[in-house]
Parts: structure tokens; sequence; C-alpha cells
């Protein structure tokens, strides 16, 4: 495969296989099984699979080795291993790599769901969990003592878009030997330069920019050969938790325009954004992009651009917040993120209504807060219906 191919082009060509059809488009394999020409070589395959072999479709699929073939190209990694859904990803990484008395020491502003898997399945098995806040970078020094086995955090936290600093971070983990696992979905593989800055395993919930149109759940995990093969795939493989074939092929057709659609949604957020950081409604406008980002250097060197999302403070709280929620028009009220629908959300009462009030106000989760995720409409008619909807509360 071409390795010196540019971004557009490897997302539209990178993995593409073809059958003896020579058909144009990625084909679904939507088999779960391969027949072999002979017992030997069932029993070879058993022994070893090369190249454009296949066992069962939990091992792998020619769709699903399509799609991580292409994203392991533009994430900048040795291999990807494709799951069934973002969490499944984050389990997988993190918990194929650990053993009773472990430490992990992870950034506190995580995905309820990622802080489940940490503090509720690792800790239950005698992993020790350190949480600091992921912007501090003397949290970080105090906690990475030797033998640490990994670090984890979100590039850029969900819902309050601090951005942490990947390549401190990494310098710090791998002095004392710990891995590097990043969740990136906030940062996006069109922005991402994780790898660069000293990332080992980066994590997308496909779910998310990659799919773009919220059709169908999905994970990935990129790293080196020896650990996707080595470490995860084994995990993966014998638990259950691959990705599909049909959403692999759906997380294919989302690569080809990823690029298009990341830049476009990226570019409206920052307009919104800037539209909006003087309105006296508001109390806080949060995007990475904006000049009152207290991250803004380090969004730009890390990420070139301040990514799809954006966070709006209502000044009157929650009340004021239900009231801006439904009024809008174009902008729909749901959780997801990535798609080519805007989307808003009202995190303190939906994705962290479960986390203590003490915990939601240290995160900045709150009553007022509302979560956009930038989609592919006309930035002008977002523009009007957030402002609409600002008339209303
Ligand atoms: C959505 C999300 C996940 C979980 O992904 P699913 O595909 O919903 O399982 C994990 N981390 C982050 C940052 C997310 O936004």
């Amino acid at each position: 495969m071409a390795k010196d191919w540019k971004t557009r082009t490897q997302l539209v060509h990178t993995g593409s296989r073809r059958s003896q059809y020579g058909e144009m488009a990625e084909a679904i394999f939507l088999t779960q099984g391969f027949v072999y020409d002979s017992a030997e070589s069932a029993e070879a395959r058993f022994v070893k699979t090369e190249g454009d072999q296949f066992i069962y479709a939990r091992y792998g699929n020619p769709t699903t080795r399509m799609f991580e073939e292409r994203i392991a190209a533009i994430e900048g990694t040795e291999d990807a291993f494709a799951t069934a859904s973002g969490m499944a990803a984050v389990n997988g990484a993190l918990v194929s790599l650990c053993r009773a008395g472990d430490r992990v020491v992870a950034a506190r502003a995580l995905f309820g769901s990622c802080l489940y898997i940490l503090e509720e399945i690792l800790g239950r098995f005698g992993v020790e969990i350190v949480l600091v806040d992921g912007t501090d970078i003397e949290q970080w020094r105090a906690a990475l003592t030797p033998g640490t086995k990994a670090v984890f955090f979100e590039s850029v936290s969900n819902p309050t878009l601090e951005v942490i600093d990947i390549k401190a971070v990494a310098e710090l983990a791998h002095a004392v030997g710990a891995l590097v696992v990043v969740d990136n979905v906030f940062a996006t593989p069109i922005f991402s330069k994780a790898v660069e800055l000293g990332a080992d395993v980066v994590i997308y919930s496909t779910t998310k920019h990659i799919d773009g149109q919220g059709r169908a759940l999905g994970g990935v995990v990129c790293g080196t050969t020896e650990y996707i093969r080595g470490t995860l795939e084994p995990y993966m493989k014998h638990t259950g938790g691959s990705m599909s074939p049909f959403n692999a092929w759906i997380m294919l057709n989302g690569m080809a325009t990823l690029d298009l659609r990341c830049r476009a949604m990226a570019e409206s957020a920052l307009k919104i954004a800037t539209a909006l950081d003087c309105d006296a409604r508001l109390s806080r406008v949060i995007h990475p992009s904006l000049d009152s980002h207290p991250h803004k250097a380090l969004a730009t060197a890390q990420m070139g651009s301040g990514g799809t999302m954006i966070a709006l403070e209502i000044a009157a709280g929650k009340d004021a917040a239900f009231r801006f929620l439904n009024a809008l028009e174009i902008i729909k009220i749901s959780n997801n993120l990535g798609d080519a629908k805007s989307i808003a959300t009202h995190p303190a009462t939906t994705t962290h209504q479960r986390l203590p009030e003490d915990q939601k106000a240290t995160l900045g989760i709150t009553p007022g807060l509302v979560r956009l995720s930038v989609g592919l409409e006309d930035a002008d008619d977002l523009i009007a219906d957030l402002r609409r909807a600002l008339d209303a509360i």
C-alpha cells in the first residue's frame, strides 16, 4: 500500500480488498466462517493465519480487516483492531493489559462508562486506580510512580473540552515504563497527532465522527502490531467484542468523507462559538480555538483545530437551559456526537446524571451547561437556531 499517499487518498483507498469479481465498492463479507481446501489447510490456518486468511469473524473478517488497515494508516500505527462499540474498545484495551497488583493512572474527567471500567471492573480484579486532574501536569508527575502499567485519558474531555497535554503526560509515563492509552474521540482521527506526540494506544468510538451519520455502534483500538495482535486480539477474540462486518462496511464508507466532514464541522464550530461568545445570556462559551479557552495554544499545537464540539453555559441555570433546548428547531436533543445532524445534550441530567453533585461541580458540569455537537448544516442557520432558542429563555 502506498505509504506516501496523503490522508484523503488513504481514506478512500487504503485497505481495500477485492474479490475475484473486481467489485468497485468495498464488499460486505457477511460470513462468520471460511471454507478450507483440506483438513491440512484448516490445521495450518489454526496454527498461523497470514495476510488474507481468516478463520472466524470473531477473530477477523475481510471487511473488518479493510477498516482496520484504513484507520491504522490514518492514525499512523502499525495495526488496529475493530470492536463492537467504543466501550468494547476501552474495555479491551485496558483489561487485556492489566493484571492484579497493577496500577493505572487516569484523568478524572472521563466518560461515565470509562470510569465504570476503571473503578468497578479493574478495581474488582485488584488493579489500583489513581485519578488525577488531567490538566495538572504536577498531579501526573506525583501519581506516576515506577511500576505504573498504563495511563488513560480523553485527549479532549467530555463535556467541558479540557485539552490534555499528550506529549507532557507521555514523557512522564514513558519514564516509568507506563503505556499511554488515549481515548481520542473528541480530537477525531483527522485532527489527531496523538501517536506523533507519544501515545502508544489510541482508541476511537467509531459510532461518532467515523460513522458520521449516527447509524451504527463501533470502536477501534490502534497500536503496535505487538500490542494489537499480542495483547489485545487474544482477549477480544475470546471474549466476543469484535466489530460486525456490516458495521465495518458502514465505517469504511464513513472514512471516505471523514476529512471533509470533520473540517467542515470544525469550521462551523469555530464560527458558532465566536458568534455566541459575547452573548450576555451565556456565562461560558467553551471551544478550544477561542482566545478565552485556557488551552488554546495546546489545542492548536496538538490538533491544529479546536474540533467539532462546543460547550455553552446558560447563565440562568437548568430551567433556562431546558427552555433553550426545547426551543431549538434544527439542532436535535440527543446524546450522540460527530453526526451530520447537530446535536445538543444536557450532560448534568443525561450523560453525566449518575455522577454525585460534588463531582459534577469539580468537572464543571453545571445545571446550565449544554454540549453542542456541530453537524454539517449551514453554520448561519445553526447560529440563527441558537439565537432564537436563547431568545426563548
Ligand atoms: C461515545 C464515547 C465512548 C463510548 O463509545 P460507544 O461507541 O458509545 O460505546 C467512549 N469515549 C468517548 C470519549 C465517547 O465520546
